[in-house]
């Protein structure tokens, strides 16, 4: 399954970077997703749920934002979102539109658990 080895990879990303930080534990995953991604969000959590306890992620929760379709006018440059896959610019009504954004699955943040600093002890 897609999903699955994209979550892998994912879980891989953050075991290293709690290990970079020498966190104990991760807290929060947060992705971004786009329309276009071609990720189903229901089976990115799924396959979420299912690999998270078997790494070093064990306990962190996942946060799913889904990022708007956005695109620009190659005739009048506006930047502007995509709705109901409507391909023409907002502003001039051109169809000469760049897809800007909305094809992502990618890691947006993740918060880590890190050791107090024993300083006072
Ligand atoms: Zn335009």
């Amino acid at each position: 399954m897609h999903e699955a080895s994209l979550v892998r990879s994912l879980l891989r990303q953050v075991g290293e970077l709690l290990f970079e930080h020498e966190a104990e534990a991760v807290v929060t995953i947060r992705v971004e997703m786009g329309p276009l991604s071609g990720v189903e969000r229901v089976l990115v959590e799924l396959a979420f749920a299912d690999l998270v306890e078997s790494t070093e992620c064990r306990g962190a929760n996942l946060i799913v934002e889904e990022v708007p379709l956005s695109a620009r006018c190659r005739d009048c440059a506006a930047d502007f979102e995509i709705e109901r896959f409507r391909f023409a610019c907002s502003h001039c009504g051109s169809s000469r539109v760049q897809v800007t954004g909305g094809e992502e699955f990618r890691l947006l943040d993740v918060e880590l658990k890190v050791p107090q600093e024993s300083g006072s002890l």
